[in-house]
Parts: structure tokens; sequence; C-alpha cells
């Protein structure tokens, strides 16, 4: 199996270091194991990604010696791909339009049972208000969410390398009715909700290894769930350990005193920058 892995900033920010960790990564990993890295732009949420950012983060890669291979995938140039998954999942009746607003969500859950965890991955975990409200009814402004009460599934199982959760990981569909609820396929503003397009964009690009900080370690029982109901090959999952600063706190990616352009205008050289991140 040849090794095909990819770098996914979204392009809300500049590349910061954690980023840079991340990208170099797996970048070094594809080239160790002779295989492909690609740049994939995650800008699904098309209200707050914008160009000027994409360009100045490929600068910055190509600053740090970074190549890519192919052409750069950009998820605003997928939408159709996704809204056919969608509508795949609609046809066997597993979805349903959700009117709910996070206010909503939190004053249906603020009596929670006890033992019962209230936040998932993806934040609050929906109640359940709308469910069962056939898609022939969804409005304008609704959200597409997956019914995970008409969903079955086998034990499925992912497998991960990185340092703090390596081993083989088990995904069941009533432990994600516990721990995520029914998860947001689609909203008014986003073709696809961030889970759905990378599952997606994973298998469109035939992506063996998704190499990618332990922040995402949580969201990957959920991603292998879509990849059985949509039918898609499971890579191997390693998650890196994220940067932190000396104090020991993580870096934060909103963080715009770690941004690398700023590194780079001081006079830092990407050796300098791979030393920082500890490579
Ligand atoms: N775009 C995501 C991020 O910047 C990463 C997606 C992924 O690697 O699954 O956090």
């Amino acid at each position: 199996m040849t090794f095909r892995t990819r770098f996914a900033p979204s392009p809300t920010g500049p590349l910061h270091l954690g980023h840079a960790y991340s990208a170099l990564t797996a970048h070094d990993m594809a080239r160790a194991a002779g295989g492909h890295f690609f740049l994939r732009i995650d800008d699904i949420d098309q209200s707050r990604a914008r160009p000027e950012w994409e360009a100045q983060i490929q600068e910055d890669l190509r600053w740090l010696g970074l190549t890519w291979d192919g052409p750069v995938h950009r998820q605003s140039e997928h939408f159709g791909t996704y809204r056919a998954a969608i509508d795949r999942l609609a046809a066997r009746g597993l979805t349903y339009p959700c009117s709910c607003t996070r206010r909503d969500i939190a004053a249906a859950a603020s009596a929670p049972q006890e033992g019962v965890p209230q936040f998932g991955p993806d934040g609050r975990i929906y109640p359940g208000t709308c469910r069962g409200r056939p898609m022939a009814e969804a409005r304008p402004g609704d959200a597409i969410r997956l019914d995970l009460s008409r969903c079955d599934a086998p034990a499925l199982s992912f497998c991960e390398t990185g340092p703090a959760h390596a081993g083989t990981h088990t995904v069941t569909v009533a432990g994600l009715r516990e721990t995520v609820g029914d998860p947001v396929l689609a909203r008014p503003y986003m073709a696809a909700s961030y889970h759905l397009s990378i599952v997606l964009d994973d298998a469109g690009q035939a992506i063996s290894h998704v190499i990618r900080g332990e922040d995402l370690f949580e969201a990957t029982p959920l991603q292998r769930f879509l990849q059985h109901l949509l039918g898609l090959p499971t890579p191997e999952y390693h998650h890196h350990a994220l940067i932190r600063d000396a104090a020991g706190k993580r870096l934060a990616k909103r963080d715009d005193a770690r941004a690398i352009a700023r590194y780079r205008d001081e006079g830092a050289t990407p050796q300098d920058i791979r030393r920082m991140v500890g490579l």
C-alpha cells in the first residue's frame, strides 16, 4: 500500500508553530515512507475562509521547505460530492432537518441525568428534539442531522499509532449515541460538516494515513462510523502530541504571536522552526 497523507489547514488565519509541526510531521513521514504528501484546504466554512489566508499558508509551507504532490484539494470545489453523500443518506431515511439553535439545545439539556455525559467532541450532545421530522419538511434555515437511532452497524475498529492512544480502537453505534449524539451533516451556510467533508475527502484522495494533532483523536470514532455508513475505506491514524509553550500550556491555534510569518520576519530560518517544535 502506498503511503498517502495530507495536511489540511483551515484558511481562517495564519499558520502557527502547531500547524508547522503537524505539516512537517506528516510531510517527513510521507517522504520517509517513499509516499505522497498532499495539501488540502479545509475551506468548508465559507463564512470564515479567506483566499488571502490560503495564499499565506502556501507561502509559509514553501518557506519551511515543504513540497506537496498534485494540485491543492479545496473543499469549496467539492460541494457536489458532499451533497450527493447527504442525499444518499437521506434516501435511506437516516437524516432529519433540525431547527434547534444552540440556546434551544442548551435549554433542552438543562436537566441532565446523572452519569450521562452532556458534552462530546462536537460540543453539547444533541438531545434529539427534532428527531423524526421528515426531510420533506426541511426549511431553508435548517441543519441536517444523522439519526443514529436508525443506524445499525457491527462493532467497527480503527488503528492508531500516535503516542497517547496507540492501539486498536472499537467504535459502536451505541457508544456514539451516548458520547456524540445525532451529528450535524450540513448547515444552511456550510455544505457539509467537518466530519462528513473530511471522510469524503480522505477517501477521494485515497489517504492511507491520517496524521494530525491529538486534539482530533476524539473526533475519530464518529469519522470511522461515517466511513462505514458511506462504504468508504478506513485509513490508519496517527495523532501526534500538541506543541506546548515553555510553561507546558497548549499553543492556541489563534495565538498570532506564534505565526510562522512573524518568526520569519524576525529573522528565524526554517531550521530554527524545526528546532523550536522539537524536530
Ligand atoms: N482542518 C482541520 C484543522 O485545521 C484538520 C482536519 C483533519 O486533519 O482532520 O484542525
